[in-house]
């Protein structure tokens, strides 16, 4: 659904009133560098409309889904991740420590990235 409050941080990237530097754009995706990397590599793939998390999107949008899947890809080919490889990443809910409520891909790579859970 289209984000209708002025709240949601990532919408208001793809609306353009908060900068961000954007890799890679779509008509649907917007990805761009994560303000707080966690790796050498670390992007955010976004879908342009306004979902809560990648079950609601999957429900809601299931091509839209793939359309974000296919640009996070196209981001770790541009990035140089293809080779030693990437980690996709989606936090969902409160036991993942979601923080935005838009969804989005994490593509991180670019250094061994260890064990996919700190513990
Ligand atoms: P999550 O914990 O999966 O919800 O991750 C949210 C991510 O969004 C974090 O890695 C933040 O560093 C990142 N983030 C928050 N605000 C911005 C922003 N304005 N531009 C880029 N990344 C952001
Ligand atoms: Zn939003």
């Amino acid at each position: 659904m289209p984000c209708v409050s002025n709240d949601c941080v990532f919408c208001r990237i793809v609306a353009k009133e908060i900068p961000a530097t954007v890799v890679h754009e779509t008509d649907s995706t917007l990805a761009f560098r994560d303000i707080n990397p966690q790796a050498p590599v670390h992007v955010l793939v976004i879908p342009k409309e306004h979902h809560t998390d990648v079950a609601a999107l999957a429900e809601a949008n299931p091509a839209l889904a793939g359309e974000v899947l296919a640009t996070a890809a196209k981001v770790a080919e541009s990035e140089g991740l293809r080779a030693n490889g990437f980690r996709l990443l989606f936090n969902t809910g409160t036991y993942a420590g979601q923080e935005v409520f838009h969804v989005h891909a994490h593509v991180l790579g670019g250094a061994p990235l260890g064990p996919m859970l700190a513990r």
